[in-house]
């Protein structure tokens, strides 16, 4: 079978190739799985060029995401030809990924394929589909429901935020996009009703600036994250889940203590089984078919090296999706 090998240089490169591969070198897992499709997150970009300490055992197979078919499972719940996707659990970071035409994964990393899904719209969902709900409903269950205020999402344009802005502005949410030149007219698409250019959330601001957001959704991190705490609503929550624009993070108590803002981490890599059955119901039910499509970049799987720079430039908007059969 075909895929994406990452070695390791000797003065500590990473060189990404495609290569063959033998079925006996997939690590130990219950279910082999035919890949018919992966993703490629922000963390895969990382991985793929080096520029993130994300691997540490070569060769490797990144690629966190997969959806595809089972060929032979150890294990009863799974059988031969059902569909299934795995995402995180350190799939293509210590245990081999989706960038190959098989997979060997434990039973308990596999979700059944929703009905409403396909492999091609449940990758173009993928990782960043499972975030951006996790972070919705952390806003949800904490009281933040549309009638509080404006929400903001930041990195708006990418994976998670254009898949965010799109579930907030489906909940009946105010939505302000962070975003970048290239990024505003797909995400005044999705549903955004207004947009902040990157640029103006970056400058120097005082430690509370006037109120704005009853909610956030951060990709960013850094100095954008330490913007939205200085402009959060009394009560404000924010969920922040990312770091493309550092992960240094500068604020004050000011927020906390005299507007009782609440910072939520949101972790997608170990959800625990179950829940991961019901995000992905909640995102099939909630995201119809053309919009998923319309998100998705398909990509074979000798370009992936090259989107992956693109991605960590900032070039890339919506979902890159990896078809193995192209
Ligand atoms: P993408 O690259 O698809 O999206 C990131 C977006 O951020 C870009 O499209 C761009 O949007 C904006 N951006 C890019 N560079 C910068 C910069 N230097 N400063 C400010 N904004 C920038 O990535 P993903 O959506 O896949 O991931 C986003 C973040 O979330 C990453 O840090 C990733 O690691 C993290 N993540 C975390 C998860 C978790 O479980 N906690 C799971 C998935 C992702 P625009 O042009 O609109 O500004």
């Amino acid at each position: 079978m075909r895929g994406l090998i990452l070695n390791q240089t000797a003065d500590g490169k990473t060189v990404a190739e495609i290569k063959t591969i033998d079925e006996a070198q997939l690590p130990q897992g219950e279910v082999t799985i035919r890949v018919n499709h992966s993703a490629l997150n922000y963390k895969d970009a990382l991985a793929v060029t080096g520029k993130g300490k994300i691997v540490r055992s070569f060769p490797f197979v990144p690629g966190i995401d997969l959806c595809g078919e089972v060929v032979a499972s150890q294990d009863s719940s799974f059988t031969p030809g059902q569909q299934v996707i795995a995402t995180g659990w350190g799939i293509g970071e210590k245990h081999w990924g989706g960038y190959a035409e098989q997979a060997r994964l434990k039973a308990k990393w596999l979700t059944p394929l929703p009905t409403k899904l396909n492999s091609l719209t449940a990758m173009t969902l993928g990782t960043a589909g499972v975030t951006a709900m996790l972070c919705v409903n952390a806003l949800q269950d904490n009281g933040i429901d549309p009638k509080r205020g404006k929400v903001i999402v930041s990195g708006a344009s990418g994976g998670v935020g254009s898949i965010a802005v799109k579930l907030l502005a489906a909940r009946g949410y105010e939505v302000v996009a962070v975003t970048s030149p290239q990024g505003q007219n797909l995400v005044k698409d999705l549903g955004a009703q207004e947009c902040i250019m990157r640029t103006e959330m970056t400058s120097q601001h005082r430690p509370l600036e006037s109120a704005q957001w009853a909610g956030a959704i951060d990709t960013v991190g850094g100095k954008v994250l330490g913007r939205i705490l200085a402009e959060a609503q009394y009560g404000g929550v924010i969920a922040a889940c990312g770091l493309v624009g550092g992960f240094k993070l500068e604020t004050t108590v000011m927020p906390f203590i005299l507007r009782g803002v609440r910072l939520i981490g949101i972790d997608s890599v170990y959800v625990n089984s179950q829940a991961r059955v019901k995000l992905w119901h909640q995102l099939a039910t909630e995201l119809n078919e053309d919009f998923i499509n319309s998100l998705a970049t398909v990509i074979s799987l000798q370009e992936v090296p090259s989107y992956c720079e693109r991605m960590l430039k900032g070039e890339t908007v919506g979902r890159v999706v990896i078809d193995l059969q192209k």
